[in-house]
C-alpha cells in the first residue's frame, strides 16, 4: 500500500520490502564460511518474508501496545502473538535440538543464528521467550526423564497461546527465574525455599525479574535442603489447578516493550527438580550460556537494523545539493559503522560454529566456553553507541518515533544487562582462564588465525601480561574486549581479509572510539553493507 509520506519533498521513502539476507553480503559470507551455505535458498526466502513492509508495521504495533497484567494472566497485542507464531513456525525456539533433546549438530546453530539475526532487525520483544525456550533444553538435559516428557511440546512448531496446562497444549514455551531482590548476579543469595513433597517440591519465595510470564513453565532456582537447585515450575499443577505463581506487576521498561517482564511471588508452588540438589548453578548455566549467545546474535542484528536505516536515509536525503551518502564525512561515519557491523556478524556466526562442533571437537568446545562471555561483552556493549550514531545519521528523523531508530536505541542496552552484565561477563571470562590447557589452546588458535594482522600479536601479548598481573580483575573488561576483537578479526580473516586487517588496525590500537575516522576501504565497506 502506498504511504502518503512517500512523496514528501526530500524525505526518504519508507524502508520496507527489503531482502534481509541477500542485501547483506557480510551475513551471506559468514553463513557460508561457517558451514551453512546449503541454507542459502531457505535463508533468502526467510529474509524476504521478514523484510516485508507488513512485518515492520506489525513490529511497531507490538511495541506501542505493551502487554498488561489481568489477574494471573498477561494480555498481549495480536501483533505480538503473530510474531510468536512466525518465529515458532520457523523453529527458532527448537531447531538446534533433535526430537529427543540431543543437539542437532552442524550447521543447526549457524542456520538458526542467521534467522535470529534477521528477526532481531524486525521485532525484539518476542525473542525473549523464543531464546529461553530453546536454551531451556540444555538445562533439562540434567533430568533426562523430564526432558523426554517435555520435548514433544518443545519441538512443536505450532504456537499455542492458550492459558492451559502444558500437557493439554500443542506446544509450550519456557521462561527462567533466577534474579531476586537481594541478588541477581550473586544467585547464591537466593532466599526462595524449596521443600520436598513426595516426588516433587513446594516452592515459596519470589523473583524480582521473571520475563515472559505467560510461558507454560519456568526453570527457577531455589534453596533445597542440599543447597541451591534448579526446578521446573509449570503454570498449572498436575491436577490442572493454577499453580502458586502470583504476578505482582509488570516492569515498566526502557525498551523491550512488547515483551512482559514480571515481579512474581511463589506460594507453595508445585515444582520438579532438574538435576541434583545443590547443583542449581551448574544446571542452569547450561541454559544461560545459550541465552548469552543469543544476546550477542540479537545485538548484532540490532546493529545491522540501525546501519541499514542510516544507509537508506543517506542514499536518499539531499543536503547542500548533494546526497548525504556522497558527503565525505558522512561516508566516513557510515563506513566506520559498517566495519563494526561486519565484525559483529562475523564473530557471532563463527562462535555459533563452535557451538555446532562443540560435541565432536574439544577445541571448538573450549572456544564456545571462553569466547561466549567475551563476544557477548563486546557485541552487546558496542550496540548502544552504534545505534546512537546511526540515529544521528537520520538527523531529527532519527529521534522521533515515526522512524525505528528511537525504538532500536531503547532496545539496545538490555542485551548487555540481562543474562550477566558487562563486568559479570568479564569475570566469567577470567574464570575460564583457570583451565590453563583449554585457555592456552584457544589463545594459540587465535594467534594462528590472526597472524600478520596489524596489532594482533601485541594485543595477544597484552592479554598475557594483564592476566599475570596482580590487578587482572581490574583489567577484566580490557581483556574481554581485546579477546573479542581478536576473535572478530580472526573470523573476518576467513571471509574478507582486507576488512579483517582494517578492523584489527583500528580497533586494537587505542585512541578515540567515537565513530567517524575514515576506514581505509570505505567504498568497499559501504558496497558490502548494502548494494546501492
Ligand atoms: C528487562 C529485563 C528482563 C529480565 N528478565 C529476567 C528473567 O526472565 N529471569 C531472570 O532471572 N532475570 C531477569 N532479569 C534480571 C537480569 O538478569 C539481572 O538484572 C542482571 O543479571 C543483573 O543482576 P542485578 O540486577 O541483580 O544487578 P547486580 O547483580 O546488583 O549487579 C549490578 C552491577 O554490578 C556489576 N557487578 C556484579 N558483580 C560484580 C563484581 N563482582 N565486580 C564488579 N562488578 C560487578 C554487574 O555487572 C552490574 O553492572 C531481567 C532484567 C531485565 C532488565
Amino acid at each position: 500500500m502506498p504511504d502518503p509520506r512517500d512523496d514528501i519533498d526530500n524525505q526518504p521513502p519508507r524502508f520496507a520490502d527489503v531482502d534481509l539476507f541477500l542485501t547483506d553480503q557480510p551475513l551471506c559470507e559468514a553463513v557460508a564460511a561457517n558451514g551453512a551455505a546449503g541454507e542459502s535458498d531457505a535463508l533468502t526466502a526467510f529474509g524476504r518474508h521478514w523484510g516485508r513492509a507488513a512485518m515492520f508495521v506489525r513490529a511497531a504495533l507490538a511495541d506501542s501496545h505493551p502487554p498488561r497484567l489481568h489477574g494471573e494472566a498477561v494480555r498481549f497485542h495480536p501483533a505480538y502473538h503473530a510474531f510468536m507464531a512466525e518465529s515458532m513456525a520457523a523453529g527458532l525456539h527448537c531447531s538446534t535440538w533433535n526430537a529427543d533433546g540431543s543437539p542437532a549438530g552442524a550447521p543447526a546453530e549457524v542456520a538458526r543464528a542467521a534467522r535470529f539475526y534477521m528477526v532481531a532487525q524486525v521485532e525484539n520483544g518476542h525473542m525473549c521467550p523464543i531464546t529461553m525456550t530453546r536454551a531451556s533444553v540444555a538445562a533439562l538435559s540434567a533430568q533426562p526423564e523430564l526432558r523426554a516428557e517435555l520435548m514433544p511440546k518443545i519441538v512443536s512448531h505450532a504456537y499455542d497461546p492458550a492459558f492451559a496446562p502444558w500437557p493439554k497444549k500443542s506446544a509450550m514455551t519456557l521462561g527462567m527465574g533466577m534474579t531476586e531482590k537481594q541478588g541477581g548476579t550473586d544467585v547464591r543469595t537466593n532466599t526462595t525455599q524449596a521443600v520436598r513433597d513426595g516426588d516433587a517440591y513446594r516452592i515459596t519465595g519470589h523473583k524480582w525479574f521473571m520475563s515472559a510470564p505467560m510461558s507454560d513453565a519456568f526453570l527457577v532456582l531455589a534453596q533445597a535442603p542440599d543447597g541451591l537447585t534448579c526446578f521446573f515450575m509449570p503454570r498449572f499443577r498436575p491436577d490442572d489447578r493454577l499453580n502458586g505463581l502470583h504476578f505482582q506487576k509488570l516492569k515498566d521498561k526502557l525498551g523491550n516493550r512488547s515483551n512482559a517482564s514480571s515481579e512474581v511471588e511463589f506460594l507453595d508452588a508445585y515444582a520438579r527438580r532438574v538435576g541434583d540438589e545443590g547443583r542449581g548453578i551448574r544446571t542452569i548455566i547450561q541454559m544461560v550460556q545459550l541465552t548469552r549467545l543469543d544476546c550477542a546474535i540479537s545485538s548484532a542484528g540490532l546493529m545491522r537494523a540501525a546501519l541499514s536505516r542510516a544507509l537508506h536515509h543517506a542514499r536518499h536525503r539531499v543536503v547542500f545539493q548533494r546526497k548525504l551518502a556522497d558527503q565525505p564525512m558522512m561516508r566516513a561515519v557510515l563506513a566506520d559503522l559498517a566495519l563494526d557491523c561486519e565484525a559483529a556478524v562475523a564473530v557471532v556466526m563463527r562462535l555459533c560454529r563452535s557451538f555446532d562442533q562443540a560435541f565432536s571437537d574439544p577445541l571448538e568446545r573450549a572456544r564456545s566456553r571462553m569466547l561466549t562471555p567475551a563476544v557477548k561483552y563486546w557485541v552487546c556493549k558496542t550496540a548502544p553507541a552504534f545505534v546512537y550514531e546511526a540515529m544521528e545519521c537520520l538527523g531529527g528523523n532519527g529521534y522521533v518515533e515515526d522512524h525505528v531508530l528511537a525504538r532500536l536505541y531503547r532496545e539496545a542496552p538490555v542485551n548487555a544487562i540481562w543474562e550477566g552484565s558487562g563486568n559479570v561477563m568479564a569475570l566469567d571470562l577470567l574464570r575460564s582462564f583457570k583451565d590453563a590447557d583449554e585457555a592456552g589452546a584457544v589463545l594459540a588458535s587465535l594467534k594462528d588465525e590472526t597472524r600478520g594482522l596489524p596489532e594482533a600479536e601485541s594485543a595477544l601479548a597484552d592479554i598475557g601480561r594483564m592476566l599475570k598481573a596482580q590487578d587482572a580483575e581490574a583489567n577484566g573488561r580490557r581483556i574481554a574486549g581485546t579477546l573479542a576483537i581478536l576473535a572478530a578479526a580472526a573470523a573476518l580473516q576467513s571471509t574478507a581479509p582486507e576488512i579483517a586487517s582494517e578492523f584489527a588496525r583500528t580497533r586494537l590500537r587505542g585512541g578515540s572510539r567515537l565513530y567517524g575516522t575514515p576506514p581505509g576501504n570505505a567504498k568497499r565497506l559501504l558496497e558490502r553493507a548494502a548494494p546501492a
